[in-house]
């Protein structure tokens, strides 16, 4: 398991370039695509509404005639990454427009960066767009322009993400993200789901759902009823999931808090005629009352123990991963073995681990009694091995089983897929290495697992 995956990591996700063919005239743009799952969709999103205005999209800076740079600005890691890649675009391109929560701080970019054509906050497509067409003036030809009804996808055309709501209401405090994105804002149940039935009648095959507190989803709408086919559906995560689960395509929820109500979703996971994959993903960061209050974290009270028990007793394949930091400012040895002894009992199926770091502008930077370095990676190290060993053992129990999975990529040696408890990118994938030169992505079919590892397995088809 790496260090830090992906989605909690921005700055270590790979920048994503998306190859294209150019037309005689045909104005180009570049995207370099920093950060988590939420920025990818922001970065597509852009590239959808550029397409439709008949701009290209350019695999390497010397055929862009602009490139966009979606910055991350999580982590101070992250934005000095973020500063790097501006700074290599301007100097392969020179013309860069940067985008994205880094652009939330346009002094502190264009302090290093004073060459950037134009700066912009999250979520400001109309300004991104403006700042483009300044840049290099639209020419569009409608015969061509025809964008696919699915929106242009840097992900893998049989999953996409599908972003219910932006901001969050909370205040954890080594969280700038409510900073930087504003409170929450739920887009309309019937809008989420058009977007999903037009992703699924496009090919995709699983819907991942993304949002900053999935849970909350609705609640600024006041749940309110929106227009979905011939009739209405409340703008709740409950009925929303219940909705998505009908449209044919697997459906899986990430950054799930362990609300009361939580519990009304497992029945509808547990039901195998629905598309709702029991799979949760909620980042728990800790399990100590304490270091939970000193994180102001939501949910911090919450049983969390009886209410894993509660879901697993209803959904017994309930897969579920979750987050935590380690290293938390005021962090005792005796809260941190609190945490051991809680994984020990709660049994994840798939753990993600960060050191505590400080974030410019985060309240957590200020509490006292900082950890020392050499404990934080001293924690790391113990409750990696803890979580490798319980992935391990949980792994081991599933030979013998059968399982759906899905099929990521075919090459010459093997088929990559992933079992209903495995989210593209950040967990384990399952192999196919004989008779599997029929396959391709987005197939769905049926293995018995035949070898696991520390975090993978292998099977055969049936
Ligand atoms: S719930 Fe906490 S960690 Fe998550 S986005 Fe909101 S403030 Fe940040």
């Amino acid at each position: 398991m790496s260090e830090n995956p992906p989605q909690l990591r921005p700055d270590i996700a790979p920048a994503i370039r998306l190859p294209e063919d150019r037309r005689p005239g045909q104005p180009m743009v570049g995207m370099v695509s920093l950060g988590c799952p939420k920025a990818l969709v922001d970065s597509e999103r852009i590239l959808t509404r550029l397409r439709a205005e008949g701009y290209g999209v350019s695999p390497d800076y010397a055929g862009a005639d602009a490139v966009i740079v979606n910055t991350c600005g999580f982590l101070d890691s992250a934005k000095a990454e973020s500063l790097d890649a501006i700074g290599e675009a301007l100097k392969e391109n020179a013309r860069v427009i940067v985008t994205g929560c880094l652009g939330a701080e346009p002094e502190y970019i264009t302090g290093v960066h004073p060459k950037v054509l134009a700066v912009t906050g999250p979520h400001q497509y109309q300004q991104v767009l403006d700042a483009v067409h300044h840049a290099v003036p639209p020419a569009p030809d409608p015969f061509v322009d025809l964008v696919p009804a699915s929106g242009v996808h840097l992900t893998p055309r049989h999953y996409s993400y599908l972003k219910i709501s932006e901001g969050c209401n909370h205040k954890c405090k080594f969280c700038i993200i409510p900073d930087m994105r504003g409170r929450l804002v739920s887009r309309p149940a019937g809008s989420v789901l058009r977007e999903a039935e037009r992703l699924v009648e496009a090919g995709v095959k699983e819907l991942l759902v993304i949002s900053q507190d999935t849970s909350a989803y609705g609640l600024d709408r006041k749940h309110a009823m929106s227009k979905w086919k011939d009739g209405e559906v409340r703008d709740h995560i409950l009925d929303l999931s219940r909705e998505l689960g009908r449209l044919g395509a697997w459906v899986r929820l990430h950054y799930v808090y362990p609300y009361p109500f939580v519990r009304d979703l497992i029945p509808l996971m547990a039901d195998p005629e629905n598309g709702l994959l029991p799979y949760l993903d909620i980042p728990f960061q800790h399990a100590h009352p304490d270091t939970l209050k000193r994180m102001a974290r939501p949910a911090a009270a919450a049983r969390t123990l009886d209410e894993i028990a509660a879901w697993r007793a209803t959904c017994p394949d309930l897969t579920l991963r979750s987050t935590f930091i380690v290293g938390y400012p005021g962090e005792t040895e005796a809260e941190f073995q609190t945490l051991l002894d809680w994984l020990d009992e709660a049994q994840l199926d798939r753990v993600g681990c960060f050191k505590y770091e400080n974030v410019e502008g985060a309240r957590a930077n200020d509490l006292a009694d900082h950890v020392a370095e050499e404990v934080k990676q001293d924690r790391w190290n113990r409750f990696m091995e803890k979580a490798q060993a319980i992935s391990e053992a949980k792994l081991e129990a599933r030979v013998g089983q059968r399982l759906q999975v899905i099929v990521d990529e075919v090459d010459e040696d093997a088929a990559t897929c992933r079992t209903m408890g495995d989210a593209p990118e950040i967990d384990g994938h399952l192999y196919i290495d004989e008779a599997f030169e029929t396959l391709a992505p987005g197939d769905i079919l049926t293995v018995e697992v035949d070898e696991a590892g520390e975090y993978d397995l292998w099977g055969r088809r049936v």
